[in-house]
């Protein structure tokens, strides 16, 4: 409940900013409103929806005065489908944003006002970069849908189309949809729990051209699957592996326990510069290849190898940074709470010949004070950890053994920005920051930051 504006109030109103999630805000006398598809430096019309007592949200009914910024979505679903935030700012407008998400809490929550943050580095097509795809598959209405989630909901926004995913999964995702029927498939239902299909899965190398296709269904039971191999195969020769997948839960997760090969290879081989990865159907691997390589030549950089060095990987995954720094490095140790990442950081070492790569599956703030106690010392010490930032044990334990120089990779500038304080506040110095645009068209944003001791 505010005082300063009330529910169904008409405003017209300047809009200032734009949230981490793509929403404009404005202030009436100070009280920030919400308007989700305002861009900063609009004047709009809008009708006041919720209010908080700090804040409120509101409708935007017009664009008086459009940002120079503006574009038309070139996505028919954009205003619908949850899937990316940014559609309706240009790619320009867009990288200013996010360079200046990050400087904002560089400032504000690691008031850390002269550290460089540089221009992000982004695509020069900003499209079609995504190389998997997760399909859900319903009906509605009497008609079988396929797409991607409205926002916050699981409700699917049918299309055939996403520029930001293969045209290999496009031409699957539409195709299926348009002749399971006729093969006899039906779509699975959240709610009854009745029909089959509940998820396509395409994931392309986009290095090799490889494709793998993974369909999840209710049941073990899949008496059609011939037919539908044979029309993945008609419809994209280049399918290298066609894996199925059982989930008969009622769950939002995807993947079931059980996972079998109907057509191919299990597994498809990709390359990020020049190391290799073997990726199974349930792998993590990064969406974006050719930022990742940007990515990482960046934690690269900032490391500074010369080939002497004992270097830590917390927060591995599949080991790909950690390969990266193997091959500039005397030793690197990964460590990743997944134990199935580990099998496959091991694999991947191996596949490239790398043996001065060494993964330990576990929690990396229990792990890493473990290596110290053995007696083991490191040089550089780089962390990817998740959203939540880095655990508050890992940082005292680098500030306990003070390796001389951290490289921070992070998807999230606000937990960034708290850990870089609590490394400061221990001795580190922050020497620049270089954000990079691993998903365009959305409201995330990646960065990477080098600490000296
Ligand atoms: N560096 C990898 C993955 C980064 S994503 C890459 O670039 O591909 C963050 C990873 O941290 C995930 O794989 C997640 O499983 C792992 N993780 C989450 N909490 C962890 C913890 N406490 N210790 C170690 N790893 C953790």
């Amino acid at each position: 409940m505010s005082f300063i504006v009330q529910q169904h109030d008409r405003l017209n109103v300047y809009v200032e900013d734009l949230t981490h999630d793509g929403s404009g805000v404005a202030k009436v006398e100070g009280y920030p409103l919400f308007i989700p598809g305002a861009l900063p430096g609009e004047q709009v019309e809008v009708q006041v929806g919720k209010t908080l007592k700090n804040y409120g949200f509101a409708k935007l009914l017009e664009v008086i005065e459009p940002s120079p910024q503006r574009v038309e979505p070139p996505c028919p679903v954009f205003w619908d489908c949850g899937g990316c935030q940014m559609q309706h700012l240009s790619y320009e407008g867009q990288m200013i944003q996010k360079q200046k998400q990050v400087r904002d809490v560089i400032d504000r929550i690691a008031k850390l006002p002269n550290v460089p943050v540089h221009p992000v580095k982004g695509m020069d097509n900003p499209w079609r970069y995504r190389n998997k795809s997760q399909i859900p598959f319903g009906e509605q209405n009497g008609r079988i849908v396929s797409g991607f989630y409205k926002s916050r909901t699981h409700h699917i926004v049918d299309t055939d189309v996403c520029i930001i995913q293969s045209e290999e999964a496009d031409l699957l995702m539409a195709t299926l949809k348009r002749e399971m029927l006729i093969l006899g498939v039906d779509a699975y239902n959240e709610r009854t729990h009745k029909g089959l299909l509940r998820h396509l899965i395409v994931r392309k190398g986009k290095a090799t051209g490889e494709i793998m296709v993974v369909l999840v269904t209710s049941k073990r039971k899949f008496p059609e699957r011939e037919a539908v191999v044979e029309m993945i195969k008609r419809v994209v020769p280049e399918v290298t592996s066609i894996m199925h997948n059982v989930n008969s839960e009622k769950t939002n997760v995807i993947f079931g326990n059980e996972t079998s090969c109907l057509y191919g290879k299990s597994f498809i081989i990709d390359s990020i510069g020049d190391i290799d990865f073997e990726i199974s159907a349930r792998s993590f691997y990064q969406v974006n290849p050719e930022q990742t390589e940007v990515l990482y030549k960046q934690a690269l950089d900032y490391a500074q190898l010369s080939g002497g060095e004992m270097v830590i990987d917390a927060y591995c995954g599949i080991g790909t940074i950690s390969l990266f720094l193997a091959k500039q490095a005397k030793e690197v140790y990964g460590v990743e709470i997944v134990p199935q990442a580990i099998e496959d950081a091991k694999r991947n070492a191996e596949l490239n010949g790398l043996d001065n790569a060494h993964f330990e599956a576990g929690a990396a703030e229990d792990v890493i004070p473990k290596w110290y106690e053995q007696g083991k010392r490191f040089d550089v010490l780089v962390v990817d950890p998740p959203r939540k930032g880095c655990d508050e044990k890992l940082l005292q334990t680098i500030l306990t053994y003070k390796p001389k120089r951290v490289v921070y990779v992070s998807c999230n500038p606000g937990t960034l920005a708290r850990d870089l304080r609590i490394l400061e506040d221990g001795g580190y110095k922050t020497q620049e920051i270089q954000p990079v645009d691993m998903f365009p068209q959305s409201s995330h944003v990646e960065s990477v930051a080098w600490l000296e001791i």
